[in-house]
Order: C-alpha cells, then sequence, then structure tokens
C-alpha cells in the first residue's frame, strides 16, 4: 500500500498542471487516481474476472450535481464517480474504460441482481432491507436526510415535524420516502430522480422536496437563488458501494481500497476535487466489515 501511495503522490503532481483544463472539461477537479498496471487477483475472484475484462459497468446517478451528473456525452462526474474511479484503478481499468449506467433510486438492487452492473456507487444507503438482497462495500460517507424549500422558506419548515399540512416531494424506491412517510405530511407525492421534483416545487404542487442533504445541497447549488436546504438532518445515511449478495472477497477487497484511500489521501482528493466545492471536507467513516 505504501508504495502505491508513494505513486500516486507522484501522479498528482505528475497531473497537477492538467487539473485546470480537466476542470473545464468535465466538472472535476480530481487528478486522475493512478492506474495499477500489474494487478494480480486469485483466479476466480471477481476481481480477476474484471482485471482481465479491462473493464467495470458501475451504476450511478446521473442527475445529482456533486455526487453523480452526467453531461451530454453521457460520461458522469461526481464524488460518487470518483469512488468509482479509484476501485476501477486498483483493478488496472483506467476511467475511460468504466461502462457507466444510470441507475435511479428504486433499480439499484434488481440491477445488481440481474448482473446489469457489476457495482452501484449511487448516494445509496446501506440497511439492512437492501443487505438481504445485495452487499456493500463501505461507508464512504455519511449522509443525512433534509429538507428542500423554496428560497426564503416561505412556510417556516424548519423539520420533517412542520409538514402536517404540506405537500412533500421525494424519489420511489428511496430510504427518503421511507422515512418521510413516518411524519405527518399531507401528501407525498413520489416521482423516479430527485430533479423532477422541482418542477412541483415551482409550481407550488409540492412545499418541500426531501433527501439526503447533500444531494438537496447539490440541487440548490445548481439551481442558484431558488431553493435552499433547511439544514436539519433526521437520519443517517451511511453510503456504500452496491454488490452482488455473496461475493464476500469482491466486499472485503473493495474495504481495503476505500482504507487505502482513506490513509493515501486519494478519499480526500475525490471529496475537495467534487463535492468540496460546495460543502466543506468531512472525515471519512469507519469502514463497516459486517
Ligand atoms: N441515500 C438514500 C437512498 O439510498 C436517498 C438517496 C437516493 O435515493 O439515492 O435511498
Amino acid at each position: 500500500m505504501r508504495r502505491r501511495s508513494t505513486r500516486w503522490a507522484i501522479a498528482t503532481a505528475a497531473v497537477a498542471a492538467l487539473t485546470l483544463s480537466a476542470c473545464a472539461d468535465t466538472g472535476s477537479s480530481t487528478p486522475e487516481p493512478e492506474v495499477v498496471d500489474d494487478a494480480q487477483f486469485e483466479p476466480g475472484t471477481t476481481m480477476a474476472a474484471l482485471a482481465d475484462a479491462g473493464t467495470i459497468t458501475i451504476g450511478t446517478k446521473f442527475d445529482q450535481p456533486l455526487f453523480g451528473l452526467a453531461g451530454p456525452e453521457g460520461v458522469p462526474v461526481g464524488f460518487d464517480v470518483e469512488i468509482g474511479k479509484i476501485i476501477a484503478a486498483e483493478l488496472g481499468i483506467a476511467p475511460e474504460n468504466i461502462r457507466w449506467v444510470e441507475t435511479v433510486s428504486a433499480n439499484r438492487e434488481p440491477f445488481i441482481q440481474n448482473g446489469e452492473v457489476d457495482i452501484v456507487i449511487a448516494t445509496y444507503t446501506i440497511n439492512d432491507t437492501r443487505k438481504e438482497v445485495i452487499s456493500f462495500a463501505g461507508p464512504y460517507y455519511e449522509a443525512g436526510q433534509d429538507l428542500l424549500v423554496p428560497a426564503g422558506n416561505p412556510d417556516g419548515i424548519t423539520g420533517p415535524d412542520d409538514l402536517a399540512d404540506k405537500v412533500v416531494c421525494t424519489v420511489t424506491g428511496s430510504t427518503s420516502e421511507v422515512n418521510i412517510r413516518e411524519y405527518a405530511t399531507a401528501d407525498v407525492l413520489t416521482t423516479d430522480t430527485y430533479t423532477n421534483c422541482l418542477e412541483p416545487m415551482r409550481t407550488g404542487a409540492a412545499q418541500a422536496l426531501t433527501t439526503d442533504n447533500v444531494i438537496l445541497a447539490g440541487l440548490a447549488d445548481q439551481n442558484e437563488g431558488e431553493f435552499e436546504v433547511v439544514g436539519n438532518p433526521f437520519t443517517a445515511e451511511p453510503y456504500g458501494i452496491g454488490l452482488a449478495l455473496d461475493d464476500t472477497e469482491f466486499r472485503n477487497w473493495i474495504n481495503d481500497v476505500l482504507e487505502a484511500a482513506y490513509a493515501d489521501g486519494r478519499w480526500v482528493a475525490a471529496w475537495e476535487g467534487t463535492a468540496g466545492a460546495v460543502l466543506e471536507t468531512p472525515e471519512p467513516p469507519a469502514v463497516d466489515r459486517y
């Protein structure tokens, strides 16, 4: 690991000069992690299969600024995307050989179960219900559910207890939907992506949008002057990397990669080049090797 971190530090210095142009092209200023050129894995493991194939298919969000946001060419940028690049690089796979597939909240488990993707990195909360059908490496970040309201907060909403006569928009298949249904609301409006909640907010059909604070911060930043985050998170949302239920070797290996990235600065660089444009840099959470 020490050898790799040294190599990465050299790579960081080497690409630093390119950072500005990379930023203009991709929306990310994170240096590309150095791709391991001699990745060796035990035959029969998922790591060996992916390294041999030279490609990995990763499910992520395509419309969530700061975490996974795709441009017109369909290549997403964001913190989740950078975590995917770090994992791919350790498999010997360069960023351009990653196949990115859009996942929305409701299709993440089926996409993993059907083998449509190798892993999902998509603001994906680790919980026991999901662990019945898939498994999770991580967490690599911990968010908290919050509320987005129109700028100026005209209804004076301070938290989920203020929604008894309000319509709240959220996304099907998310923990946000499950959690908000525990509170009194006039109605919960559901759709398939959080950006689809913005129009009901603009027309007044919904008075609040609820999901993780960092997703809301990205939407507020993208639509400057229109919305604000209440800033009173009421759940814990540890983000994990979803993978096939029984692939314990792959899960352990991804956890090793995350811990190495915490230790050698790649995780911080990934954050600072993406979500860090809007949000403070947190401490990485401890990996949960359940
Ligand atoms: N983190 C929550 C979840 O995994 C909400 C965000 C999302 O839907 O991606 O359900």
